[in-house]
């Protein structure tokens, strides 16, 4: 073992992000993924603001704009189905400039590919156990392996196993709301577009990036405790208009279905002696911010740098990556907090109002500058880091 041998636990998207700029930098990571191949699947995520320059500089940008999902734009539709409004997908959702919209999927292949040649990756483990030492840190995984390494980094999601060994059990903070998302076959000839749908306390989409690609239905409800398993959707969607029925019996026919409530990660400190946490293990921003992805990659490069900038001397590193990461983290998390509550009107005074507000602005001759105004937030979120230039900053 040197002090180049680095594990990271999860290969979503800040684990294999991490990778690929730590070898560049001279390291050895080794990724380590619970599952048994690459995870396929989800959904579409934004690269905004700053991400974008962190794609950039790690050279992957071009290869992730191929992969843009092109989305044309954003239909709001009433309980029969009806258009209320239908708007520019990018102006609606934020995305200025170089800012990207990719399939998950895609996004985790392309960082998979770009450093499968040069990463140790191993699939159908977990670590079990972590010692923390003078020397390094001894790891036993579920396989029963063990090694040591210089350090761990947890970046295996929003319920992160590294960060319960090495922190403990750290609350999530509830927003109030849960999602469940799965695949449907595209019955509607989505094309590249988005259909919304709210009733108070609920909101339902559907999406398809068009082709032979199937549809993607979320399903968001308000609640004020936390829920425990998706037997609730067919309750708590029962009654609704638009294509809610069809979509409910689509979900009864699959069990490949992504459900969470939407919860933050607020830590105090982002390490804890080798370890340290990185992406949503750190931080999510729950899936309302649209941000997650975004954070992650910035989490990456500058986690990756200060790493290389500090020539051995983590607990300088773990610092100065928690000193800049934090005040862009907190900006996210707070903008996660106010969409959340967006996401599902409470009442039909607000949702009346809502709709009003959409139908008229489609006539309106200052649309896009409204729609700017409202979407600022978002845009401000996403680029509140200067990113730093590394010594040895990878090639881009
Ligand atoms: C429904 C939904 C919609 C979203 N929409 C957007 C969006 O529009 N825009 C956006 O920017 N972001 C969005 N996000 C957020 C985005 O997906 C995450 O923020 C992002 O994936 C974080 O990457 P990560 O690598 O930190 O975690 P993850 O992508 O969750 O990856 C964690 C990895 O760790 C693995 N793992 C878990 N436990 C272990 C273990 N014990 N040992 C080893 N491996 C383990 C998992 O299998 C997974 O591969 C959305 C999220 C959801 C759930």
């Amino acid at each position: 073992m040197t002090s180049r041998d680095v594990l990271i636990s999860g290969a979503g998207l800040a684990g294999p992000a991490l990778a690929h700029q730590l070898h560049r930098y001279g390291f050895r990571p080794t990724v380590v993924e619970r599952a048994p191949a690459l995870r396929d699947g989800g959904y579409k995520v934004d690269i905004r603001g700053a991400a974008a320059d962190v794609l950039k500089r790690m050279g992957l940008y071009q290869a992730a704009r191929s992969a843009d999902t092109g989305m044309r734009h954003v239909t709001y539709v009433r309980r029969d189905g009806r258009q209320i409004a239908k708007l520019d997908a990018d102006l609606l959702m934020g995305r200025r400039g170089d800012d990207l919209e990719v399939m998950r999927t895609d996004l985790t292949r392309i960082l998979y590919d770009a450093t499968a040649a040069d990463v140790e990756y191993v699939f159908g483990d977990a670590i079990a156990t972590m010692t923390d030492g003078p020397d390094g840190i001894d790891v036993t995984f579920t396989s029963g392996a063990t090694r040591r390494f210089a350090l761990v980094v947890g970046a295996d999601g929003v319920h992160s196993a590294t960060r319960r060994l090495a922190m403990g059990e750290v609350p999530l903070r509830y927003l109030g709301a849960h999602i469940a998302i799965f695949d449907v076959p595209n019955e509607l000839g989505l094309d590249r577009e988005e259909i919304f749908y709210t009733e108070p306390g609920r909101m339902v989409f559907a999406y398809s990036t068009g082709g032979a690609a199937p549809a993607k239905v979320g399903l968001v409800f308000g609640a004020d405790e936390p829920v425990l398993g998706r037997e609730v959707l067919a309750d708590r969607f029962a009654g609704l208009g638009w294509q809610v029925p069809r979509f409910l019996d689509l979900l009864r026919g699959t069990d490949d279905v992504y459900f969470d409530a939407l919860n933050q990660v607020e830590l105090p400190r982002y390490s804890a002696g080798r370890v340290v946490m990185l992406g949503d293990a750190a931080h999510c921003p729950s899936p309302a911010a649209g941000q997650g992805t975004s954070m992650a990659l910035v989490g990456a490069y500058l986690l990756a740098g200060e790493l290389a900038a500090a020539a051995g001397d983590h607990r300088a590193a773990f610092d100065r990556y928690e000193a800049r990461l934090r005040p862009y983290v907190d900006r996210n998390l707070a903008f996660g907090v106010k969409m959340a509550g967006d996401m599902v009107p409470g009442g039909r005074l607000s949702l009346a109002v809502r709709n009003y507000g959409m139908r008229t602005l489609k006539y309106h001759p200052l649309k896009r500058q409204i729609i700017e105004r409202v979407t600022r937030p978002l845009h401000d979120a996403a680029n509140a880091i200067e990113l730093p230039s590394y010594p040895m900053a990878p090639v881009a």
